[in-house]
C-alpha cells in the first residue's frame, strides 16, 4: 500500500506529538473497527467479514497502516495490537454462527504469551463467539525470523479452533515461505495480483498456480481488492472461492450485504461456467456414515457386520474429517495374528488411514481425479472424502468420478469441431440465443481464411489442417491479449470461425487477429515466395498467400435484433470483406443505437 502520508523521523518534534497522540488512543482506547465482507464465489453468499482497525477520525494515525507503523516504532505494537483485537470481536455482529471473522495480527504478536489462551478466548466468550469463528491473518511485511516456533504457537491455537491465513500473497514481500511453513487455511491473494487480471495473461498465470496449489494442499483462497466486474467475472471462471473488494463491499462499520445485483451476477457465471461442462467434485458427493475418532474399533465393526455394502466410513473430530476405514482394511487388521486381541478395545484412530485424500467440493473433477489416481496403488481405490470450508461434505467414489470425466469429454467431443477443439454449430447457435435473450450490446466477428482451398491443393491436407489450428489459435490468443472473459470463440467449420464479444467496439480485437496471423502465415510456405494466388475457379490473383477476411457486426442490446437480422446483414458484409485485397476487417451494426463507425 502506497503510504500518502509519511511517518515522520523519531527525535523531531513531529515525531514527539505524533507519540503524544498515540498515547492518548491507547488510553482513550479511542480506535475502532470497520468490517468488510468476504464473499463465496460459488453461492455469492457472505462467508465472513474482515475487520480493518481506524483510529480516530482527523487523527494523523486515523489509517491503519500509519497507525501501526507508528506503534511497532515506538514499542506499542503488543498494547495495540490487544487493543485492536478487542474491538475487532467486540464490534462484530455476525450473521449466523457459520460465518468467519478475519483479524489481523502483527506476525510479532504471536509470540506475546498472553496472546490467545487469556485474553482473546475470555473475549469471544464475552461475545458469544467461539473459537471456530475466527481467523487470524498474518502478513510477512515484519518477517517472521523463526518458522519453527512460529509453527509450533500457531499449531496450539489452531488446536482450539483458530484457522490461519496467510495475508498478502503475492505482494512484493514474500510469502510462499510462510504458505510453506505455516501450512495455513486461508491464502489471501494480494490486490497487486488481482488488479487488471482479466487483461494480464501472466497474472492469470501466476494466480492460476495459486488455485491449483491451493486445491491440492486443501487450501481456501481468497482474492482482495476486487474492484472491476471484469475482474470478479475472471475470478469467477478460474474457480477461486473467495473474494473481497469494493466492488463487492466497502469496509463499515455495520456489516454490510452485497448488493443483489452482484450476487445474481456471481451465480450466473457459476452456473455458466458449470454449463460448459464444469462439474466440480462437490456435484458428486454421496453421504457415508461418520464416526468420531474416538469411537471403538469394535463399534467400527459392527457396523460394517451389520451392513455389507458398506464399503468405509469416515472418521471425524468436531464434524472434520480426519481419516478414512476402508471396511476390507479393517478386517484385515483384526484378521492378523494378534489383531482381535490387541484392537477390539483401542479407539478407531489408531487404525484408520490417518491421511486419506481430502478435497474441497469446489475442486474441479478433473483436478480431483489427478489426485485421486495419482495415489499409491494400495490406496488407488479409496474413496475420495468431501469437504466443505474443512467440515464433511461426503464422498465421491473413483468410478463415480471417472464415470463423469468420461461423459464430459464424450459431451464436449460431440459438439466440438474435431480438427481445433472449438465449439462447433450446435454451442454456437446457443451461445447467440444467449446473448440476444441477455438484451445487452455484443459483437459478432465472421472469420475466413481466403485462397484456402488453393493452399490446400498445392501444399496438402495436413498442412491445410495445421494452417486451421493455427487460425483457431491466433484467434484465442489475440482474445486473451485484448478481449474480455465473457468472449467465445466458435469453429463453424471449414476455413470458418466466429467470435461473440462483449461491446460494440471490436477494432482493437480484429487488429489483433491480422497481426498475429501475418506474423504467423510465412511459416507455412516452406520458405517460397508468392506473387499471384488461385481463387476458386482457378483464376490467377495477385496476392501474397493466404489471407484472412473478418466481418464484424456490432448486434445494439434490446428486442430489435434476432438471429435472421443478423445472418442477412452478415451475408452483405461478409462479401465485402471478401472483395477487398489483403487481410482485412470491415464493421457494420445491426439494430438502434449504435453510431456507425465503419
Ligand atoms: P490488509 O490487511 O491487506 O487490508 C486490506 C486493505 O485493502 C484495507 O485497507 C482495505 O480497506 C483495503 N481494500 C479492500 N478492498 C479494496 C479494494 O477493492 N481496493 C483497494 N484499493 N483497497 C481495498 P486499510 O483498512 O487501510 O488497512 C491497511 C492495512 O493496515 C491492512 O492491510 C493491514 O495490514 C493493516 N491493518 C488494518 N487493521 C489492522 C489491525 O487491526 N491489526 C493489524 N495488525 N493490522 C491492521
Ligand atoms: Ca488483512
Ligand atoms: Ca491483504
Amino acid at each position: 500500500m502506497a503510504l500518502g502520508q509519511r511517518l515522520p523521523e523519531p527525535g523531531t518534534p513531529e515525531s514527539e506529538a505524533l507519540l503524544a497522540e498515540l498515547q492518548a488512543i491507547l488510553q482513550q482506547q479511542s480506535i475502532y473497527s470497520v468490517y468488510q465482507p468476504i464473499v463465496s464465489l460459488e453461492t455469492g453468499a457472505v462467508f465472513g467479514y474482515e475487520a480493518l482497525t481506524r483510529g480516530p477520525q482527523g487523527s494523523a494515525l486515523q489509517r491503519p497502516d500509519l497507525l501501526f507503523g507508528f506503534a511497532e516504532n515506538c514499542g506499542h505494537l503488543y498494547t495495540l495490537d490487544r487493543l485492536a483485537r478487542e474491538r475487532a470481536i467486540a464490534g462484530a455482529r455476525l450473521a449466523s454462527r457459520q460465518q468467519l471473522l478475519f483479524i489481523n495480527i502483527s506476525s510479532a504478536i504471536i509470540y506475546d504469551p498472553h496472546f490467545v489462551p487469556g485474553q482473546t478466548m475470555e473475549l469471544l466468550q464475552r461475545y458469544g463467539l467461539e473459537p471456530h469463528n475466527v481467523v487470524f491473518e498474518i502478513t510477512e511485511r515484519s518477517s517472521i525470523e523463526d518458522f519453527r516456533v512460529a509453527k509450533k504457537i500457531l499449531e496450539h491455537y489452531r488446536k482450539q479452533g483458530y484457522r490461519i491465513a496467510i495475508d498478502d500473497a503475492g505482494a512484493g514481500y514474500s510469502s510462499l515461505q510462510a504458505i510453506a511453513e505455516l501450512h495455513p487455511d486461508f491464502i489471501k491473494v494480494d490486490k497487486s495480483l488481482i488488479e487488471n487480471i482479466h487483461q494480464d495473461k501472466i497474472k492469470e498465470c501466476i494466480l492460476e498456480t495459486f488455485v491449483t496449489f491451493a486445491q491440492k494442499m486443501n487450501i481456501s483462497l481468497i482474492a482482495e481488492g476486487i474492484e472491476r466486474l471484469d475482474e470478479l467475472t475472471k475470478l469467477i471462471r478460474m474457480g477461486v472461492q473467495y473474494a473481497q473488494g469494493y466492488l463487492l463491499a466497502m469496509p463499515s462499520r455495520e456489516p454490510a450485504e452485497l448488493p443483489a445485483e452482484l450476487a445474481e451476477h456471481i451465480a450466473q457465471h457459476r452456473k455458466a461456467a458449470a454449463a460448459n461442462g464444469y462439474w466440480t467434485i462437490g456435484d458428486l458427493a454421496t453421504p457415508i456414515r461418520t464416526f468420531d475418532a474416538k469411537t471403538l474399533i469394535s463399534e467400527v465393526a459392527s457396523y460394517f457386520k451389520e451392513k455389507p455394502d458398506a464399503q468405509a466410513a469416515v472418521i471425524v473430530t468436531d464434524g472434520r474429517p480426519v481419516g478414512l476405514m476402508m471396511r476390507e482394511r479393517l478386517f484385515q487388521q483384526l484378521a492378523g495374528q494378534y489383531g482381535f486381541s490387541l484392537f477390539w478395545h483401542r479407539t478407531i484412530d489408531h487404525i484408520m488411514d490417518r491421511e486419506p485424500l481430502i478435497v474441497d467440493a469446489a475442486l474441479s473433477v478433473e483436478r480431483a481425479s489427478q489426485l485421486a489416481t495419482s495415489r499409491s496403488i494400495h490406496n488407488l481405490y479409496d474413496l475420495v472424502i468431501v469437504s466443505r470450508e474443512g467440515r464433511m461434505a461426503g464422498v465421491a467414489s473413483i468410478r463415480a468420478i471417472l464415470e463423469t470425466i468420461t461423459n464430459i469429454r464424450m459431451e464436449t467431443a460431440r459438439v466440438a469441431n474435431p480438427l481445433t477443439g472449438l465449439p462447433g454449430n450446435q454451442q454456437i447457435n446457443r451461445e447467440l440465443s444467449k446473448r440476444l435473450l441477455e438484451g445487452k450490446t455484443f459483437s459478432v466477428i465472421y472469420i475466413d481464411l481466403d485462397y484456402f482451398k488453393w493452399f490446400n491443393d498445392r501444399f496438402g491436407f495436413h498442412k491445410g489442417d495445421q494452417l486451421i489450428q493455427f487460425t483457431a489459435d491466433v484467434v484465442q490468443q489475440s482474445i486473451a491479449m485484448c478481449g474480455t472473459p465473457y468472449d467465445f470463440v466458435g469453429h463453424v467449420g471449414g476455413d470458418d470461425f466466429i467470435v461473440m464479444a462483449a461491446g460494440a467496439d471490436a477494432v482493437p480485437l480484429c487488429a489483433e487477429i491480422i497481426r498475429r496471423f501475418e506474423l504467423g502465415v510465412p511459416m507455412f510456405y516452406d520458405g517460397e515466395e508468392f506473387h499471384y494466388v488461385e481463387d476458386r475457379h482457378g483464376n490467377r490473383i495477385e496476392n501474397g498467400g493466404v489471407t484472412l477476411s473478418l466481418a464484424h457486426l456490432a448486434c445494439a442490446g434490446g428486442a430489435s435484433v434476432t438471429q435472421e437480422h443478423i445472418s442477412q446483414a452478415s451475408a452483405a458484409l461478409k462479401k465485402k470483406a471478401k472483395a477487398l485485397r489483403g487481410s482485412v476487417y470491415v464493421t457494420s451494426r445491426v439494430g438502434a443505437g449504435i453510431s456507425s463507425y465503419a
